[in-house]
């Protein structure tokens, strides 16, 4: 059995460590002669399971006391609706920063509930950069300010966090989060889909300031209400306990590497060997602006000069399956390639993909 480097941008490489680990537990967690998926959420073995994620959450991103951590079902999508049903009270407008496919997902569920201010758009410049700080048009009637501090399909990463008063800041950090530190005492709320950098799919983690967990608009639905979720502890219903539980194997791992500051140290060093492997050849071209340029989602094109091949790309991503790199197919909005190098990404995947675009380029440049 070989695991193969992917560069899957979700579902998501996991930490072969944290894989082993669960295979070992799972027949017979810890003494308990029960399987983590056979467990009742309510029993002592899960709810020790489960608050020690949390815990561990709350240590490694350093989560104020005044936060509640939520371990919810419906992927970051039934965010961009359950923010609005919260958020507005009885505002009637909220500021939108657009900068790719996810944020504009956001946008079109948020104008099912308001009047949605583009407070940023990079659309005209087809979503290769973030805004300037400076141009960022904030209404101070807003509601929140929604934006992806990472665009996964773009692979574009804010390299501020906006600056937006008294108005709170809400974050899709589906495919950032636990990348490196963050100060979350600067967002309302932070959320993100478990399956990039957390855990397996099915898993939605929130992040939230107690005094946001309001009055939802009328008429929203009870799992819809953070309120629901944030009395109950995150156990109103059944939660999602297998994918809560691998997540927390993957919180340790992380703090076994040295917690974010460690992520941040070898994420860094992987996306900056891998741009600069790209920027140095005339073969391969990343199209995002440098300072905008994500650690984690990595877009590059292929430019068939010879056309030796009529479908480089394929070939591309053939002979990179043979060599063990698997998932590099572009998003099929952007075309071209995409490595996907999350945290569990291990730097020996990023140096393998280099070589082999080495040579490729030497074979097809
Ligand atoms: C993957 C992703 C989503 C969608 O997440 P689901 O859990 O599938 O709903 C939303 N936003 C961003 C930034 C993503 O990367």
């Amino acid at each position: 059995m070989a695991r193969k480097f992917n560069f899957s941008a979700g579902p998501a490489m996991l930490p072969t460590a944290v894989i082993e680990r669960a295979r070992d537990e799972m027949l017979d967690w810890n003494g308990s002669g029960m399987s983590v998926m056979e467990m009742s959420h309510r029993g002592k073995e899960f709810v020790s399971i489960a608050e020690k994620a949390e815990a561990d959450l709350r240590d490694i991103m350093a989560i104020p006391d005044n936060y509640k951590v939520l371990f919810l079902q419906g992927g970051a999508s039934s965010q961009f609706a359950m923010i609005p049903m919260n958020l507005l009270g009885n505002k009637t407008q909220a500021d939108y920063i657009n900068t790719g496919m996810w944020s504009k997902k956001a946008i079109a569920e948020g104008k099912n509930f308001c009047d949605v201010n583009l407070a940023g758009d990079t659309s005209s410049e087809h979503f290769t950069t973030v805004p300037d700080e400076d141009a960022l048009m904030l209404n101070t009637e807003a509601a929140y300010v929604h934006y992806t501090p990472n665009e996964t399909i773009g692979g574009v990463e804010f390299n501020y966090i906006p600056d937006t008063g008294d108005v709170p800041l809400v974050a899709d950090m589906s495919s950032t989060i636990l990348s490196r530190p963050v100060d979350v005492s600067r967002f309302g709320i932070i959320y993100a889909g478990a399956q990039k950098n957390i855990g397996p799919s099915g898993l939605t983690i929130v992040i939230i300031r107690d005094d946001l967990i309001g009055e939802p608009i009328e008429g929203t639905p009870t799992m819809f209400k953070y309120s629901t979720h944030a009395e109950a502890g995150s156990m109103y219903n059944t939660p999602p306990t297998y994918n809560w539980y691998i997540a927390g194997l993957v919180f340790e791992w992380i703090k076994e590497k040295g917690g974010l500051e460690g992520m941040a140290e070898i994420n860094r060093r992987k996306a900056e060997k891998l741009y600069a492997a790209i920027d140095g050849s005339d073969f391969y071209h990343n199209p995002v602006a440098t300072h905008a340029r994500s650690w984690m989602n990595i877009p590059f094109t292929l430019v068939n000069r010879h056309h030796h091949h009529p479908d480089l790309d394929s070939k591309f991503l053939s002979d990179a399956k043979e060599h063990g790199l698997i998932t590099l197919k572009g998003h099929r909005s952007v075309g071209g390639m995409r490595a996907s190098i999350y945290n569990a990404m291990p730097e020996e995947g990023v140096d393998a993909l280099i070589s082999f675009m080495q040579d490729f380029e030497k074979n097809h440049g």
